[in-house]
């Protein structure tokens, strides 16, 4: 009815952020309450659009598949004895084999508060790094190449840009289906400025290519060549910033260097890239000619081996042109899950410490460890997801807890992680659904709130931080993240530190943290949310979307860019050119294993689907399993349009019906990640992408497996 209250809140889904509303009408006595959802038409993100993820939400609030109850060994438990054995189990075996004996392996699902628990837990208290994300697996490229190039984990840019800027190049990223609503912006953006142009870089031909002036069909791994030519052209077309170079940088003669090397013969040059010298010299023409220049990336380029150096020759570029920083320019990496980036701000990648603190600065560590009353910070990285499931399978991690993720569904080589969870000796699951490829793991299994019950804060792609609020009461026994960890933490001795009345005293205790030494030299960095940390829970309660930075004292302000004027936040204060070698993925194609396979995501579902498959209408757009085919392809191994066909690599196999397009290149598959174990044994694409990852960001190379391809 329309007196029931509309309430704003946040999309569960991708990193966009787009505000929502949601209003709950009860049905009648016996029958669950349905709610509707719209868009918000003042929140900066969406101004009231959503895609149909977003409008779909109201149908996945259900009871159907839910955890709602507590269980030790698959047996139904009240709250205090799973908790007490989660508490027990972990302290004994830190007891026994020490703290980098056991993990949290959490997830891009998880509010900012959960994740600052857990973060806070682990480095904080048991004092092991030990503590990864599922964001490892999305954008942990582009955390390395941004630290390597500003110093810090900063995205310069805001939405805004994708409307203002006057050519948009679209990296490694199918913006139309994983980023829709930012789709729409820059669509309706082109559409009212016709003069403004899209670059399209991508081996897929995807729906994003519709409003591309120029695609670029690059052969896949080859992005650090492209970008490395980009900057020899800039160089001797005369179009780079001398004074922002000279004054705001180092190290851009290495990486000029550097680019020429890899660019000098150019007969290989564009035989490596796969594109024809018009197409690539067009591309640099207009790069060269258009000041507010915009590079967005994203999964294309960070689900790679060479993932951060893609990452810095991008950036380099910006650098080398003054592009950065200022109104429709710059790069942009926009961030696959809804809070990604919060969990990014508070730590929840096992190689940064808390609140864009780093290890190995031991005046950082002072601050922290004082600011938590902590006597076992951990004093160093810990393992990242690929290096934490191979300890756990090799039994150096004797203890783990898993939170709002599916990484027996999810991770490279799952047949592998699958086998180091059934070994292990304890395996901890708090998640929303009853039954995923995961949760049949668990000794223990918590119930987590979903979407709908869950109340906190998640950052977007543009550094924004948006309130998520209750829709609905909790199900069942189902409790808030961080209240769950807390308590276990109590259990283990380290009540005082965790005694939180609710989520927005974690939020506010985050806030005071990102204060720590900004008036110090060695710590002064760009996350710095101070000016909430004195906000009432009322405040709390109900925060406007902002964007971050907000300093102690200072208003909340939209649209703020970094790096217009320098400022970085290494050690020199001077943003770094890296010197970034094209190398090709890790493993090549061979006769065994002669076609590229990568994966990505559908334009209506997530992950691997346990919300958005319990929609009927986002199921239809792409009800089964497929593996996209180049008609040659097809023509050469004897495949048909609907034949069920096989793809098998070192890893393992996966089936599913052949598609015939010509949206893969000849050589190449596609095949989405989302069809998993529970839906379809045979059907989960982890089963078959081997586990290399890129030595710096530790980020997996998902989109370029060797494969074979035969019928079922
Ligand atoms: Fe949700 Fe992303 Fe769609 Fe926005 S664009 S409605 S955040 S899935």
């Amino acid at each position: 009815s329309d007196n029931q209250p509309w309430i704003k809140s946040t999309c569960a889904y991708c990193g966009v952020g787009c505000g929502i509303e949601a209003q709950v009408t009860q049905g009648p006595e016996g029958e669950s309450a349905t709610v509707a959802v719209r868009g918000d038409e003042s929140h900066p993100a969406n101004y009231g659009r959503l895609c149909s993820k977003g409008l779909a939400l109201g149908e996945t609030v259900v009871d159907q598949g839910r955890l709602t109850q507590p269980q030790i060994h698959g047996q139904d438990s009240a709250w205090q004895p799973a908790l007490q054995m989660v508490a027990d189990k972990f302290s004994h075996t830190i007891a026994e084999h020490g703290p980098d004996s056991v993990a949290f392996y959490v997830s891009g699902q998880l509010l900012t508060e959960d994740y600052y628990i857990a973060n806070k837990l682990m480095k904080g208290f048991i004092g092991s790094g030990n503590i990864d994300t599922n964001s490892r697996l999305c954008m942990s490229s582009s955390v390395a190449g941004h630290k390597r190039a500003f110093g810090t984990d900063t995205v310069p840019n805001t939405y805004t840009d994708l409307e203002q800027s006057d050519l948009v190049v679209l990296v490694g990223s199918n913006l139309a289906w994983c980023h829709p609503v930012l789709f729409q912006r820059l669509k309706a953006a082109k559409a009212a400025r016709p003069e403004m142009r899209v670059v399209v870089i991508d081996p897929r031909d995807t729906e994003t290519t519709s409003i591309a002036d120029l695609y670029l069909p690059i052969k896949p791994g080859a992005d650090v060549l492209l970008y490395n030519g980009l900057l020899d052209y800039l160089a001797r077309a005369e179009k780079l910033d001398d004074s922002y170079i000279e004054q705001h940088t180092e190290n851009f003669t290495h990486a000029l260097n550097q680019a020429q090397f890899d660019c000098a013969d150019r007969e290989s040059f564009y035989a490596k890239l796969g594109l024809p010298s018009s197409l690539v010299t067009t591309f640099y023409r207009w790069v060269a000619e258009t000041d507010k220049t915009l590079t967005v990336y994203s999964q294309g380029v960070n689900q790679s081996s060479a993932g951060a150096d893609k990452v810095n020759a991008i950036i380099n570029t910006h650098l080398a042109t003054g592009r950065i920083g200022r109104l429709g320019c710059g790069p942009f990496s926009v961030t696959g899950q809804p809070n990604a980036m919060g969990g990014r701000e508070v730590g929840g990648l096992a190689n940064m410490l808390a609140a864009h603190l780093e290890f190995g600065n031991q005046r950082a560590s002072e601050l922290i460890k004082t600011f938590w009353d902590s006597a076992n910070l951990a004093t160093g990285p810990g393992l990242k997801a690929v290096e934490m499931f191979d300890a756990i399978a090799d039994g150096k991690i004797k203890a783990v807890w898993v939170m709002a993720t599916n990484p027996a569904a999810s991770l490279p080589n799952r047949d592998k992680v699958k086998q180091a969870l059934a070994n292990c000796d304890f395996v901890v699951v708090s998640d929303c659904i009853a039954d995923t490829d995961t949760t049949q793991f668990a000794h223990v299994l918590l119930p987590a709130q979903g979407w709908a019950e869950k109340s906190g804060t998640v950052t977007n792609s543009e550094r924004r931080i948006s309130r998520q609020r209750q829709i609905v009461p909790a199900l069942g026994e189902a409790k808030p993240d961080w209240w769950i960890m807390s308590e276990v933490a109590k259990l283990m001795g380290f009540g005082a530190q965790f005694d939180y009345p609710s989520e927005a005293d974690v939020f506010k205790e985050y806030a005071a943290m990102t204060a720590l030494g900004q008036e110090e030299e060695s710590c002064k960095r760009d996350l710095d949310i101070s000016g909430l940390a004195d906000i009432t829970t009322e405040q709390y309660h109900s925060l406007a979307p902002v964007q971050w930075p907000v300093a102690q004292g200072s208003q909340p302000l939209d649209d703020q860019r970094f790096f217009a004027e320098g400022g970085f936040y290494t050690a020199s204060r001077k943003g770094q050119f890296v010197s970034t070698a094209y190398r090709p993925p890790q493993t090549a194609t061979n006769a065994k294993y002669p076609l590229i396979l990568n994966s990505g995501r559908l334009r209506d579902q997530w992950h691997t689907m346990t919300r958005t498959g319990l929609s009927a209408r986002l199921n239809a757009h792409k009800p089964e399993p497929f593996i996209n085919i180049n008609p040659l392809d097809a023509q050469a191994y004897g495949t048909t349009e609907g034949a069920i066909v096989k793809v098998t690599s070192l890893a393992g196999s996966a089936m599913a019906r052949a598609r015939i397009t010509t949206e893969v290149q000849p050589g190449q598959l596609f095949m989405p990640i989302h069809w998993t174990g529970t839906h379809s044994s045979h059907s989960c694409v982890s089963s078959v992408v081997t586990p290399e990852y890129d030595p710096v960001s530790g980020q997996p190379e998902s989109k370029f497996t060797p494969v074979a391809l035969s019928p079922w």
